[in-house]
């Protein structure tokens, strides 16, 4: 009999965020798809933890606190996922408000943008979908795109629309590197870079982005994600054993009949790697 695989999965999404599950509802599910150990990583809010923390008890399953922060770097908008943090943690919390504050006015500008092509109501549609309207995201624009018929599915939605050079896509500022790895690090947390391969960075980049988040103390990246092909998987393993990165392993669950990847349902890590989870 082969050994039981450690099915960790860190990286998913709520409705405390932009996911269609709530906070427990995610927690029961990764556990009755075998998951081990799981993080709960909204966007830019810890409001799901309690929640996500007394499902995983109920059902014996590990629950790591974590977040997925916005920021950006020379205009391009990154995330950095934060695990094992103290979520109690002050600094941590009112930087996640600062990111928060500024959602909704930034929905406004999107919809205004939207109108000129002819697309109305967006903003409304948008925050009727956000079940926390702080949090209202492009996920909830591209699932009224969808509603209203202007695109197929989300993936359709993402090629044509709330993209940089694409109508609906606004300039935003998030925080910086520095601030998302400061308020992580200060709360005892480990960082790691989300989906390294969706970002449209060039190699030599790549590379710079890299070494200034290991100077500012980033210790991971994600190589096994929802969001990589196998050649990303390759191309991050590699970068994760040149750079000396710890490597993480996450679904980017948003919700059923919309991620491609369920939770807990990928390929193990390549070999050769240290999983992050050793880590925590
Ligand atoms: P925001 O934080 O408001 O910029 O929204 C980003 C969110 O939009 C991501 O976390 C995803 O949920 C969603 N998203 C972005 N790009 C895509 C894509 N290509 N396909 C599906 N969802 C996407
Ligand atoms: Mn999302
Ligand atoms: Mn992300
Ligand atoms: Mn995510």
């Amino acid at each position: 009999m082969s050994p039981p695989v450690f099915n960790c999965d860190l990286h998913c999404h709520s409705t405390c965020s932009d996911g269609l599950l709530p906070a427990a509802d995610v927690a029961r599910r990764a556990a009755a798809n075998g998951v081990n150990m799981l993080a709960l990583t909204d966007h830019d809010s810890i409001d799901g933890l309690p929640a996500a923390r007394a499902a995983a008890d109920a059902a014996g399953m590990a629950l790591v606190n974590g977040v997925e922060i916005s920021i950006e770097w020379e205009r391009l908008q990154i995330h950095v996922l934060g695990y094992a943090f103290d979520s109690a943690d002050q600094a941590l919390n009112a930087g996640l408000g600062s990111i928060r504050s500024g959602r909704i006015e930034r929905a406004r500008r999107m919809s205004a943008e939207l109108e000129k092509v002819g697309i109305d109501g967006a903003f409304d549609g948008a925050m009727r979908l956000a079940a926390n309207p702080s949090l209202v995201s492009r996920a909830h624009f591209g699932r009224y795109l969808v509603e209203r018929g202007v695109a197929k599915d989300l993936r359709s939605v993402f090629e044509s629309y709330l993209v940089p050079g694409r109508p609906g896509y606004v300039d935003h500022r998030w925080a910086s590197l520095a601030d998302s790895l400061g308020w992580i690090l200060g709360a005892g947390g480990v960082a790691a870079v989300a989906h390294p391969g969706r970002y449209k960075l060039s190699r030599t980049d790549m590379r710079r982005f890299l070494a200034e988040y290991k100077e500012l103390g980033g210790q991971a990246i994600e190589v096994v994600s929802g969001s990589h092909t196998q050649e990303h998987v390759d191309t991050f393993a590699r970068l994760a054993r040149e750079y000396g990165f710890l490597a993480s392993r996450g679904s980017d669950f948003h919700g059923p009949g919309e991620s491609y990847f369920d939770l807990g349902q990928l390929a193990p890590l390549p070999d050769g790697l240290k999983p992050i989870w050793e880590a925590f």
